[in-house]
């Protein structure tokens, strides 16, 4: 286990970014090492009752799932480094009113929560070891295919209506939103022209699909699109555009995506419903770390033989 001193001083850690749920900082301590990493803490509502530890029983559950599941499936080269070390409550009472001083006033109503015993460092994707100029993007691809399941009604929507698009529509009856042009079954479309339309739809209307960062700092999708036209002295204002789609259709993580998404929605929600109701509810329980090993094993070795 690595007691690298330096992750335990505050002065090792710089304030990122926050949601919700976490809160990120980068390491910028002495070490080389952990000069790419980022630390990600669970919040909590300072004072709330608590009789057991949820953050941390939920952190736990993530990384086992993680462990277990997305990392056999997706292929490690696809994710992030993890590193699982002890924490004290002094350290994290520290670093919580250190970042006080500098996160947004709308979000102070949660305090880092200081009750774990566990905190997790990951690889920071925005920004690369030692230099500067890095350029990262985030998608959220969403789902990709129209169910088939035998059982949904011939005139149901949702055999020629993807999820996203549905739930798009739904928002702007119920919110007013204006709804994404962004269609998640052109993206996962092995025709690379698709893909490139529905790269152009994200940046479009973005919303929560996609955002861009310049050195770790989140950039406005059309800004970004300039500087990188500018960076490759391009007359070209869709460069990034095109660059991004010609990336995701020459990688293969997509059509992994999309395979695995098909392979454990065989039912649909749906179909998974008529089932549960012809079942004693009693009995069912949430799949245990054996039953996961013995499923995806069972997955893995499934696909192997069927020459995949
Ligand atoms: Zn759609």
């Amino acid at each position: 286990m690595d007691m690298e001193p330096s992750l335990y001083s505050i002065d090792s850690w710089q304030y990122l970014q926050e949601g919700n749920e976490n809160i990120v900082f980068s390491y910028i301590g002495s070490s080389l090492k952990y000069r790419n990493f980022v630390l990600r803490l669970p919040k909590c509502i300072p004072g709330a009752p608590s009789r057991e530890n949820p953050a941390e029983a939920k952190a736990s559950r993530q990384k086992l799932f993680y462990e277990l599941v997305v990392c056999p499936l997706l292929g490690k080269q696809y994710l992030q480094e993890k590193i699982s070390i002890p924490v004290g409550s002094e350290f994290l009472s520290k670093l919580n009113s250190e970042a006080l001083k500098v996160r947004p006033a709308t979000r102070r109503h949660k305090h880092i929560d200081t009750n774990i015993q566990q905190m997790t460092l990951t690889t920071n994707l925005l920004r690369m070891s030692g230099s500067s100029g890095t350029f990262s993007v985030e998608i959220k691809p969403k789902w990709g295919f129209l169910p088939t399941w035998k059982h949904l009604p011939p005139e149901s929507p949702k055999l020629s209506n993807c999820r996203f698009c549905m739930h798009q529509k739904l928002k702007a009856i119920e919110d007013g939103k204006v709804p994404s042009r962004f269609c998640p079954l052109l993206l996962f479309a092995s025709d690379p022209l698709k893909k490139y339309r529905a790269v152009q739809q994200l940046f479009e209307t973005p919303q929560n699909n996609l955002r861009c960062f310049l050195d770790g700092i989140e950039t406005d999708p059309g800004t970004a699109s300039q500087e990188v036209s500018k960076e490759f002295d391009s007359q070209d204002e869709f460069l990034l555009q095109k660059m991004l789609a010609s990336v995701l259709a020459q990688d293969g993580v997509l059509n992994r995506i999309k395979a695995l998404q098909q392979d454990f929605d065989l039912y649909d929600v749906e179909g998974i419903y008529k089932m549960l109701e012809t079942m004693d509810k009693s009995a069912i329980s949430e799949a245990n770390e054996q039953q996961w090993k013995e499923l995806i094993q069972s997955y893995l070795k499934g696909l192997l033989l069927s020459g995949y």
